[in-house]
């Protein structure tokens, strides 16, 4: 027996909900109107407290409270007292005091790599690496990028640092709030430290080293590197020196204080304190504003936001906005290590100021995926075809799954849903290895135990592994997500570029013209009609792009065009279809799964959604890796429609 589904098939949507009215599910997918909710901090703090400890842990790092908890029950005990080992401190690592011997280091933490000035205004790029603002080469304007083609992503320079040299989009770049927020706090503390040294008439002497001589090469010059007199202590000194352009970023110094009445060991005193002081005010703004803890992988969004990699990744599975301040975030899901690299000044500045707290939350990060690893199994629902950012709604009956989804609504509210399949031979599988994870929004109870809920799907996966666990499927799953946003850019300059482009639109003329021919013969509605009637203001753009294609005459012409006009075709489709009435696109599936978007990110979600063709065509979307591709599948199917009914 299997369950049943609301939508398992698309027509029988209604036909097979034996009990609530069709009023039931629209109210509750009309909450869900895709990529127009996103969750805030508070709300992904709130899912934070509903899941159970045990899960908690796993994704984050354990804050203050958390890690009482884990003081008492856990053998990572010591790893988090530190070297208290009587258990009287509740302060996770004892704190190791920065030395005056670390100040040259420390002050490089803060300087541009280009100017060699204190960070003002810092940016950070992509790559992870950051600048001045104004040290940011002159952006240009990029050709053949249609998608996302918003005014400032057609804007990039060549990254100024050799190890990377990639390209970055300017609106990629956005000032570093968490970076410009620790040099402040390095200026107030300078200022202070400026001030006392005044009334301790303390000065130093901080000489240049010969670059020459650090390369263990013998010095060449003399007059270059003599030591110059600066108020206050070497911390005072090195900055001001940074400050005032006279400390190239690579330059080492030497130093020499000039006692006044005080003593060495006071004069030392004197900036460890100042060195206590910065370390203690900069912390409080390394902890990540969404698990609390202690930075672990800090990534910088475009709109210069820093969150842990891992906490990052669970914004994005809920929504596509920063939790901070709301703008769109650019970057797509993928989040590995070498697309996205971690925030490199931030990890440094972390390394040299928190170095115990850092290896400790490394640590523990480390176990908690190595558990998840242990424990990884994802309960199955083998049922239908669901998609990420698309309602689905189930009706639960059969005992194994009601055990299933009561045991999801206990945890964190997550399933994964899997088409099932006739096996063919002996230890095939019942189901298809690719397959989408829910999130329940909804679930209404009956007394006999029955359940209607509603999911909404988070993201893909591929089945690695399955087993059974109480009668029904678990499995151990791997995440597919999409190739970053520049590599989807990339994908379309290639395909659509300029030479190859130009070819390709001559063809896609000649054939698209025999077609249309062919079509007005046959029938003057012919679908390409349509499509040229509407093409939008040729007139008014370039020789190049009145040229390319619009409308494809085969699934072929469909690689030239530019993911826009990718789009267009598509929504064009749609449009016509609303016209004629077609019955796959009723009001009511409108009402469940939302008006067509406008956003190519969600537009073959939705289109698979309502669209009448076969699951396992549909299926094709899952195992895709960029929007481009996906659109591409959807136009596959618009053509395979229109050669079918005209
Ligand atoms: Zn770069
Ligand atoms: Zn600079
Ligand atoms: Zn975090
Ligand atoms: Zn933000």
């Amino acid at each position: 027996m299997s369950p049943t589904s609301f939508m398992s098939d698309r027509p029988n949507l209604a036909a097979s909900s034996p009990l609530p009215g069709p009023e039931v599910l629209r109210g509750a997918a009309s909450q869900y109107t895709p990529g127009t909710a996103p969750l805030g901090l508070r709300e992904l703090r709130a899912e934070e407290e509903q899941q159970p400890r045990q899960q908690r842990r796993q994704q984050c790092q354990p804050q203050t409270e958390a890690q009482k908890e884990h003081q008492q029950d856990s053998r990572q005990t010591a790893k988090w007292q530190g070297q208290d080992q009587h258990g009287q401190d509740q302060f996770p690592v004892e704190k190791r005091t920065l030395s005056p011997e670390q100040t040259r280091e420390i002050v490089r933490l803060f300087q541009c790599r280009r100017c060699s000035i204190p960070y003002r205004d810092a940016v950070t790029l992509p790559c992870g690496r950051s600048i001045c603002k104004t040290c940011l080469p002159e952006a240009r304007d990029r050709t053949s990028i249609t998608y996302l083609a918003l005014p400032n992503r057609l804007q990039a320079f060549l990254c100024p640092f050799e190890e990377c040299s990639k390209e970055h989009v300017l609106n990629d770049c956005g000032v570093d709030v968490l970076l410009n927020k620790t040099a402040r706090i390095m200026e107030d503390e300078i200022e202070r430290a400026k001030a006392d040294a005044l009334d301790l008439r303390l000065s130093t002497h901080i000489a240049i080293k010969d670059p020459w001589e650090v390369a263990g090469v013998a010095s060449l010059k003399e007059d270059d590197n003599s030591p110059r007199l600066m108020n206050g202590g070497r911390l005072v000194a090195t900055w001001t020196l940074a400050a005032e352009g006279g400390l190239l970023f690579e330059a080492e110094v030497t130093y020499r204080e000039l006692p006044s009445s005080s003593t060495q060991g006071e004069l030392m005193g004197f900036e460890t304190k100042a060195l206590g002081r910065v370390q203690e005010a900069m912390r409080s703004e390394m902890d990540c504003q969404v698990c609390y803890a202690l930075f672990y992988e800090p990534l910088t969004t475009g709109c210069g936001h820093t969150f842990c990699r891992p906490c990052l990744h669970r914004i994005l599975d809920h929504s596509r906005y920063c939790p901070i301040c709301r703008r769109k975030l650019a970057i797509n899901p993928l989040l590995n290590r070498s697309s996205c690299p971690a925030n490199e000044s931030i990890t440094k500045i972390m390394e040299t100021f928190w170095k115990d707290e850092l290896v400790a939350r490394e640590e523990t990060a480390a176990a908690e995926l190595a558990a998840r690893h242990q424990n990884s199994d994802l309960p199955l629902f083998v049922c239908t075809l669901a998609f990420p950012m698309m309602p689905t709604f189930l009706h639960i009956f059969e005992p194994r799954y009601r055990l299933m989804i009561r045991r999801a609504l206990e945890g964190d509210r997550t399933f994964g849903m899997v088409l099932p399949k006739r096996p063919r031979h002996s230890g095939d599988t019942y189901f298809h290895e690719l397959g989408t994870l829910l999130r329940i929004v909804n679930a209404q109870f009956y007394p006999d135990g029955r359940s209607l809920i509603e999911t909404v799907g988070l993201s893909r996966f591929r089945v690695l592994q399955h087993g059974q666990f109480d009668g029904y499927t678990v499995g151990k799953m791997e995440r597919i997500d999409d190739v970053s946003l520049e590599e989807e850019e990339s994908m379309e300059a290639a395909e659509v570029g300029h030479d190859a482009g130009m070819q390709a639109t001559e063809d896609n003329l000649n054939g698209d013209h025999d077609i249309r021919t062919q079509d007005t013969d046959n029938n003057r509605h012919g679908p390409h009609v349509h499509g040229n009637s509407s093409r939008p203001g040729s007139s008014r753009r370039s020789m190049r792009q009145s040229r390319e294609t619009t409308t494809p005459g085969t699934v072929a012409d469909l690689d030239t065009m530019t993911t826009q006009s990718l789009m267009r075709f598509a929504t064009g489709f749609v449009a016509r279809m609303r016209e004629q009435s077609v019955p796959w696109l009723t009001e009511r599936m409108l009402g469940i799964y939302g008006e067509c978007p406008d956003d190519p990110a969600v537009f073959p979600w939705w289109f698979a959604s309502t669209l009448p063709v076969k699951d396992l065509e549909k299926y094709r979307l899952l195992g895709t890796s960029s929007v481009r591709d996906r659109l591409k599948i959807c136009g596959s199917w618009i053509i395979e429609m229109e050669t079918v009914r005209w």
